[in-house]
């Protein structure tokens, strides 16, 4: 997908499918660190959260599960996909 985007956190890669999300929020409120909605009210990786590990792992990943379409994906440190 064109607008998706990549950054790898702590060794785990996360990828958000803009096309996917509806702006609701979720990821957001578990992961501010990470996640932003910016001014499409469209998720968005924070700036600067690729640097030092800026969240525990499990959070992350727990934040990318409650995505309720599916629009964040998370792969272990083998490039596994885990979620969703
Ligand atoms: S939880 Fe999913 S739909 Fe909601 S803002 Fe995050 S990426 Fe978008």
């Amino acid at each position: 997908m064109e607008n998706a985007r990549e950054r790898q956190i702590d060794g785990f890669t996360v990828r958000i499918e803009r096309d996917l999300c509806i702006g609701s929020g979720n990821c957001v409120n578990l992961a501010p660190e990470v996640f932003e909605l910016d001014e499409q009210n469209l998720v968005a990786f924070k700036e600067g959260s690729g640097d030092d590990p800026p969240i525990d792992s499990a959070r992350l990943e727990e934040a990318c599960r409650l995505c309720p379409v599916d629009a964040l994906l998370f792969f272990d440190e083998d490039g596994e996909q885990i979620v969703p």
